[in-house]
């Protein structure tokens, strides 16, 4: 039973756990987690140290940003790991993976994925979402190329986002009142 067990984010309810490596986050990711949160009662948004794969922000830049962006909905928990990810989803109450599918040509690698996680661990679900219309062509990869070219992001990624993607590629970072927030 989950209350004999050890683990961090035990008898809260129904939890799931949505890994990746958000570099950055992106309104596609956010609107996932949201949808989720319909669901589920707690989001585990589990950010993917992978040292393989050459990220734009260190493990500590994503996790500031996505801690920011959801300091104020409790029932996200903001965390990183290493290595498998039903190594870390033993670590919790969790018994689902959330994945986004934006296009069939996720499919392919998330259905070798999924069924790879279910073979390690056979508690392990994965539920995948499909993307909404509006973030359908929103990938992280893409989001990086426009900034570093110096094209607009705003409105596909928070406004946290945009600032910390210009200074990556040291553009200018407009003033508030320039890109017309409220103050
Ligand atoms: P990965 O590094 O495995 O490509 P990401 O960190 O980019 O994963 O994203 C994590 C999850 O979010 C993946 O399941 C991915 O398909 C999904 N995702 C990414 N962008 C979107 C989007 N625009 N709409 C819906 N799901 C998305």
């Amino acid at each position: 039973m989950a209350k004999e067990k050890k683990g961090e984010y035990r008898d809260v309810g129904k939890i799931a756990i949505y890994p990746g490596s958000f570099d950055p986050i992106t309104y596609g990711h956010i609107d996932i987690v949201e949808r989720a949160l319909e669901i589920f009662d707690k989001v585990i948004i589990a950010i993917a140290e992978n040292a393989e794969k050459r990220s734009l922000f260190s493990v500590e830049e994503r996790l500031q940003m996505v801690k920011t962006i959801f300091k104020d909905t409790p029932n996200v928990i903001v965390d990183s790991f290493k290595g498998l990810l039903v190594n870390y989803v033993a670590k919790t109450n969790a018994k689902v993976s959330l994945r986004g599918l934006r296009a069939t040509s996720d499919f392919e690698y998330e259905f070798h994925m999924a069924s790879m996680n279910r073979s390690l661990n056979t508690h392990l679900d994965t539920l995948f979402m499909m993307t909404s219309k509006d973030y359908f062509f929103v990938s992280s990869r893409t989001i990086k190329e426009v900034a570093r070219l110096g094209g607009g992001v705003e409105g596909l990624v928070p406004d946290l986002v945009v600032r910390r993607l210009k200074e990556k590629f040291k553009l200018p970072v407009a003033k508030k009142k320039q890109i017309g927030w409220d103050d």
